[in-house]
């Protein structure tokens, strides 16, 4: 009695969805033999409309149904917040890997293959219930919005329609941003693209991805914005980032990579000089965040809902997409320079300077090679140790960078070698640019673990057209020869010219 009693107050509602009436009248005798009060549909849109009217405990869908299917209405019902919670078990007499799959990615709760006693169904149904939301009111009827559920199919179509325009909305976005994968070889340039789908899918006026272990700060800018603008975005690009990070996390000197020149950035309509709607979501790689992305606009509440819908399934495709794009970046920057002063290395400078003694041919222009070779180095490595000979490796290169232009490519030749090719350059230009290098290496104080340190160098200059070279290896000789000539003079000082004295 006691039992009968307890079983009657925990009575719960089971939906049926099933188009065989053999199959209904097994499955409802089965749930009813459980104590189960069991709704009937015969069909996929009648099993979405009495999920309204019913407010059933558990869902159960066969898979192939008339009008709609099992995978469409479950997907239906877990799109909408209002039947989302309502555990659904999806039943089938297929048990294909692709249905489980597709049973799974709508958000199905359970699959149960249709067997001769129905008993994985029985269990399935308890399971639902146990770990289930508890008991479930009906529906507030207010929520039901307007979606008016007499009208019942085409109700039921149109918000299916509704579903499917967005869920084909997603995907192509998503599809989008995807394709970016391949389309460049320049991190810039994916990257730029990627806020470029986003901007339009936003609207929003200039989108950031914020790079912190690179230092780079990428901005996709609308010119319609103001200079004002444009400054606050890079601020409150870093101030969103820092939301993402332990306090400790250095935000200093990021190098700003926007493809829009500033020059062009002219807006200045008074609507477009404030930021009034931001959002930022992190990118993630391999557990761990590697950046931020940072969207603004100068209208007030531009981001919705559904723009925040959007975003959150883009978060995926986008950082994948910056990840291999810096992946990639980093791969091809380490294959040509050298790790400890970050110049070029031996053998890319050789591709460089090829590539550049062409050009100068072609377009009968000039370029000049400085050889630089420091003094006694081998010294000071004896003295103070091979750590303090690194530092001032590592110091040296940024000042030699510090007295040649940006075009002008550096390059650690060798041990305690560097190269500098001056593109259209003349001998005598670069004669002055050897002599500026030579001062500013004497005058420097190299800081190392062992304190100052002074050191000179020693260098050679060769160039063409002016003197009689034929390939970019006799240019290399050539200076290679001055640095020799410069050694044997007494060092610390620049000897311009190869053979001749
Ligand atoms: P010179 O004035 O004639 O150029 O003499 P030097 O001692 O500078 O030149 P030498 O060619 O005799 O010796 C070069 C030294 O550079 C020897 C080597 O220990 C040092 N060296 C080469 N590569 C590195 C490096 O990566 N780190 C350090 N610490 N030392 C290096
Ligand atoms: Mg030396
Ligand atoms: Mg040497």
């Amino acid at each position: 009695m006691m039992e009968a009693a307890e079983k009657q107050e925990k009575r719960h509602r089971i939906l049926i969805a099933e188009d065989s009436a053999t199959q209904r009248q097994i499955i409802t005798m089965v749930l009813k033999r459980e104590g189960h009060e069991v709704v009937i549909a015969k069909d996929g849109i009648e099993a979405v409309t009495q999920v309204y009217q019913e407010s059933p405990d558990v869902v159960v869908l066969d898979i192939e149904m008339p009008k709609m299917n099992g995978y469409q209405v479950c997907r239906l019902l877990k799109e909408d917040q209002r039947t989302a919670h309502i555990p659904v078990i999806m039943l089938t007499s297929r048990d294909q890997e692709t249905d489980k799959f597709w049973g799974l990615k709508t958000g199905a709760d359970r699959y149960v293959t249709k067997d001769f006693q129905l008993t994985g169904l029985a269990a399935a149904v308890q399971e639902m219930i146990e770990k289930g939301p508890g008991p479930l009111g009906p529906i507030p009827m207010e929520l039901h919005g307007q979606h008016d559920m007499e009208s019942g199919d085409v109700d039921v179509l149109s918000r299916v329609n509704d579903l499917l325009d967005r869920k084909l909305y997603e995907a192509t976005v998503i599809n989008e941003i995807s394709k970016l994968n391949t389309l460049s070889e320049d991190s810039a340039v994916t990257i730029s693209s990627v806020l470029s789908v986003l901007a339009k899918v936003t609207d929003c006026y200039v989108g950031s991805v914020l790079l912190l272990e690179e230092k780079e700060l990428y901005l996709h800018v609308d010119t319609r914005v103001g200079k004002d603008y444009y400054d606050d975005s890079q601020s409150s690009a870093l101030h969103e980032a820092k939301g993402y990070f332990p306090p400790a996390t250095n935000f200093s000197q990021f190098n700003v990579i926007s493809d829009a020149e500033p020059g062009a950035i002219e807006g200045d309509e008074p609507e477009c000089r404030t930021i009034r709607s931001i959002v930022s979501l992190p990118l993630r790689a391999r557990g761990e965040v590697i950046g931020v992305m940072t969207l603004n606009s100068p209208k007030t509440d531009a981001f919705t809902e559904d723009i925040h819908q959007v975003l959150k399934i883009i978060e995926y495709p986008a950082s994948v997409v910056v990840d291999n794009a810096r992946l990639h970046e980093r791969t091809k920057r380490m294959a040509v320079t050298d790790g400890l002063t970050r110049l070029y290395n031996h053998r890319h400078f050789y591709e460089l300077l090829e590539q550049e003694f062409h050009r100068t041919k072609r377009y009968q222009s000039s370029v000049a090679l400085v050889m630089i070779d420091i003094d006694f180095f081998k010294q000071i490595n004896d003295t103070y140790g091979h750590q303090v000979g690194d530092d001032i490796l590592k110091e040296l290169a940024l000042v030699v960078r510090g007295q040649v232009r940006e075009v002008d490519i550096l390059a650690r030749y060798g041990g305690e070698e560097f190269a500098a090719l001056l593109p259209q350059t003349s001998l005598d230009q670069a004669q002055v640019v050897a002599e500026r290098i030579r001062e500013a290496v004497e005058k420097n104080e190299f800081s190392t673990s062992k304190g100052i340190i002074k050191i000179t160098v020693s260098l050679g200059v060769a160039g063409y057209p002016e003197m009689d070279i034929h390939s970019q290896v006799e240019l290399v000789q050539q200076a290679d020869s001055a640095l020799y000539r410069a050694k044997e003079a007494g060092k610390n000082r620049v000897v311009v010219g190869g053979d001749e004295t």
